[in-house]
This record gives structure tokens, C-alpha cells and sequence, in this order.
């Protein structure tokens, strides 16, 4: 089974005299025309809105395109905040939904006007004291327990930090009114990477049951129900993409049987969706540099775990195309490794692939969301460039690569100076 990059060797052969690997590319008409299907399935509600999480891919220019796409931002942090002010996303359009917030992170939140999404109720007074309660407030809510979806995936929120129980909530939501609050909104986040599509309709009916149950309890406006983030892609070539518009149908179904008699018919539904929106519209682009063959065989490329991540931190499976031989038979087994002085550094092990040269590029798919961005600097490893494939093909760089000098930029000037 194969999965098909959205560059030929040929391009990357021509974009590498401008931009030397390793480098994250980005496809911007598969960007805006996945951005599209999701508005499309969540059509039905008028109110309906994406802000997508930015920790996903930090980088303006992705925020721009999004933003273009009608949709906003996601933050959980000051930087995050940063953003998506620069990327021209403001007010309504952000959502900051921060836990264990650092001192001074409501206050530039509400400088922009974001939502706050409160991830517990010790927060209110945290909030009050700092920067004042605003006239709509989200809260963040943890069922606990075990949570399974119809297919058996499922996950434990009753090990999770985040949220807040159902009795702090209705606690939450009375304070609140007394302080003025008009508007309230209630957040989940229960499963990561599902490609189940019962998810967002399963946590729509916990979600939306508990907007009834706190509209009754506390009578308060529930304003909207932020499903947050969680949809997954498929990594794995034998997968199989969620198919947004039954997702969509499927989240219908439950608001016209659980919100709709209630009265609740004009709740807004909004998502903050991150890999969905980005990881398989990224490749992160190497060249194999070294070979040796030991006890196992093994394929040195130009770009490590501080590139991308989650291989070595969650043992995540990205596939991998040897550029120009895609037709060729995957008779040889690698291990496909970086440079840093670790054993987990490795992008695929005992992988099937066509004969690997020295100078082949590799393109390692589904780098688009939490690839970039979770990058450190570990082994003194520099982060790679960003380049953008616009849909007329030309290539625009939205990140360079960090020079030694970035590395040392906060140490005393004085002691790095003539060193590099
Ligand atoms: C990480 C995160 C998201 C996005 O998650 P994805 O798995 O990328 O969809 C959304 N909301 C919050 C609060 C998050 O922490």
C-alpha cells in the first residue's frame, strides 16, 4: 500500500538549489480545500466556527490562509496569542484555552478579546483578580472514568488533568452569573488522533446533555459547545481518511435530538481542530547522507528528532517515500535514523523501501501538525526552514532554518563572540 507525496522528485530537485534540506513543506490548496469540507459538513450551524489550534503549526503564514478560510485561532499561551494577532486573528475569532495559565496570559487574552476557555473553577477568582470576567466564558469539563466510543477506542479523562467536574461546573456557572457573566460555553477534549467517526458525535451527546443539565440547573444562556480537537488522519497508508461531512451529519443528528427540544436550537458549534486541518498537507524533506550496515541496515538522513518528533516520542508511524522511486519494489529493510546522540532517534524502523542511495530525498508524510513544532534544540540541533507550495507551484519560504547564532542568541553575547 502506498500513500502518494504532493511533490515529485523533480520539484524537489529544483526547490533544493533555493532551500537546502532538510526543510517542512506545506500543499496550500490541500490546506484551503480540506478548510473548505470541514465548514461545508458544519454548515447546518449557522454559528458554527474552527479555530484551529495553533500549537499544531505555529506559523503565521498558515494562520493567514486559515483565517482566509473563515477560520480562527486556537491559543494556549502568550506566543500562541502572539500569533494569531499577527496572522490578523482578533476578538471572537480566538479561542484561549489554556490550562494551569501563567501569570499575565489572561490578561493579553482579554486585551484581544479572545473567549477564555477556563480549564477549572480555583480559576475564577485567578481570572477575577488578574484582568476581570468577561461577559462570555467557556468552561473546560472532564467526565472522568473511562471513555469508549461504539468501536471500543476509547481513552481515560480520569487521568487527565484538564477540566473540571460536572458539580464544579454547575458550581462555576452560578459564581459566574453572579459576576456578571451573560454567555457560556462548555469545552472537551476526550480522544487524540481518532480516526473513529462516532467521536465528535459521541462527545456532542455528552456535551450537549450537559448544556441542557446546566441550562436547568444554573438557567444561565449556553452560547456554544467547542468540541475542541481530536480528529485524527491516517497515518498509515492502510488507513482510511474520517469523512468529515458524515461527521458533520452525525453531529446534527445529536443536536436535533438533545439541544433542539430543549430549546437549545441556537447553540453555535465550535471546533478547535489542529491535525485535522494541517498534518497530512506537510512533508518533511530529507536526504539520505550516510548508510551503514551493521547488525541491522541503516540509512543516515540530514534531519533528526529535533525536526520531528513523534517517532521518538510516541513511537508514531510516518511513511515514507523515497523520491523518483515510487514505483519501485520495497525490497529492503531500514532503519531510517537521524544524527542526535540517541537510540529513539529514528524515523522508521525496519521499514520496507526501495534501495536507498546516498543524495535520495525521502519524503516523510503527515508532518503538517505537531511535526515542526514540537522541535527543541536538544544536541544543539537546529530547527529546519518552512516553505509553503502555493497552488500556482511556486514555493515560498515561511520560515527560515535557524542559524548557530539563533542558538546562541541567549547566552551573554560576550562569551559566544568570534566561536561561531
Ligand atoms: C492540542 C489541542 C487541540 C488540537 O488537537 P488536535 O489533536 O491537533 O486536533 C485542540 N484544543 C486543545 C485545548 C488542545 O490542547
Amino acid at each position: 500500500m502506498n500513500k502518494e507525496p504532493f511533490v515529485t522528485e523533480a520539484q524537489i530537485r529544483e526547490i533544493v538549489k533555493t532551500y537546502p534540506t532538510p526543510f517542512h513543506i506545506y500543499d496550500e490548496a490541500a490546506i484551503r480545500r480540506n478548510a473548505r469540507e470541514l465548514l461545508k459538513a458544519f454548515a447546518w450551524n449557522p454559528g458554527y466556527k474552527e479555530f484551529f489550534a495553533v500549537k499544531a503549526t505555529p506559523n503565521p503564514y498558515i494562520l493567514q490562509i486559515l483565517r482566509e478560510e473563515g477560520c480562527g485561532a486556537d491559543c494556549s499561551s502568550y506566543t500562541e496569542l502572539c500569533l494569531a494577532d499577527a496572522a490578523g486573528i482578533t476578538g471572537d475569532s480566538i479561542m484561549f484555552s489554556s490550562n494551569e495559565t501563567p501569570t499575565g496570559e489572561f490578561t493579553k487574552a482579554r486585551e484581544l478579546g479572545a473567549y477564555i476557555n477556563l480549564d477549572d473553577i480555583t480559576h475564577i477568582p485567578f481570572l477575577q483578580a488578574e484582568c476581570g470576567i468577561p461577559e462570555t466564558i467557556c468552561m473546560r469539563y472532564n467526565p472522568g472514568g473511562v471513555y469508549e466510543l461504539g468501536n471500543g477506542i476509547m481513552d481515560n479523562p480520569g487521568d487527565a488533568k484538564y477540566g473540571c467536574t460536572k458539580e464544579q461546573l454547575i458550581e462555576a456557572f452560578n459564581t459566574l452569573k453572579g459576576l456578571g457573566v451573560k454567555h457560556f460555553g462548555i469545552h472537551s477534549f476526550l480522544v487524540s488522533n481518532t480516526t473513529a467517526e462516532n467521536y465528535y458525535p459521541t462527545l456532542a451527546k455528552t456535551l450537549f446533555t450537559l448544556a441542557v443539565e446546566l441550562k436547568e440547573a444554573t438557567g444561565v444562556h449556553i452560547a456554544f459547545v467547542n468540541l475542541s480537537g481530536g480528529i485524527g488522519v491516517p497515518y498509515r497508508p492502510e488507513q482510511t481518511a474520517v469523512d468529515i461531512a458524515a461527521v458533520g451529519r452525525g453531529v446534527k443528528e445529536v443536536y436535533d435530538e438533545v439541544l433542539v427540544p430543549a430549546g437549545m436550537g441556537d447553540v453555535s458549534i465550535y471546533t478547535e481542530l489542529g491535525r485535522f486541518m494541517l498534518a497530512p498537507y506537510g512533508g518533511l524533506v530529507v536526504r539520505a547522507i550516510h548508510e551503514k550496515h551493521i547488525y541491522k541496515e541503516y540509512i543516515g538522513v540530514d534531519a533528526c528528532a529535533v525536526n520531528l518528533m513523534r517517532p521518538a516520542m510516541y513511537g508514531a508511524y510516518h511513511h515514507i517515500t523515497v523520491l523518483g522511486k515510487e514505483d519501485e519494489p520495497c525490497d529492503h529493510t531500514y532503519d531510517v535514523v537521524g544524527s542526535l546522540c540517541e537510540n529513539n532517534d529514528k524515523f522508521a524502523i525496519d521499514r520496507k523501501l526501495p534501495k536507498i542511495d546516498i543524495g535520495d530525498y525521502l519524503f516523510i508524510h503527515d508532518t503538517g501538525a505537531h511535526g515542526f513544532a514540537m522541535g527543541y534544540n536538544y544536541n544543539g540541533k537546529l530547527k529546519s526552514a518552512e516553505l509553503l507550495l502555493r497552488p500556482d507551484g511556486s514555493v515560498k519560504r515561511i520560515r527560515r532554518a535557524e542559524t548557530p547564532a539563533d542558538y546562541f542568541a541567549t547566552l551573554d553575547s560576550e562569551i559566544m563572540k568570534g566561536h561561531y
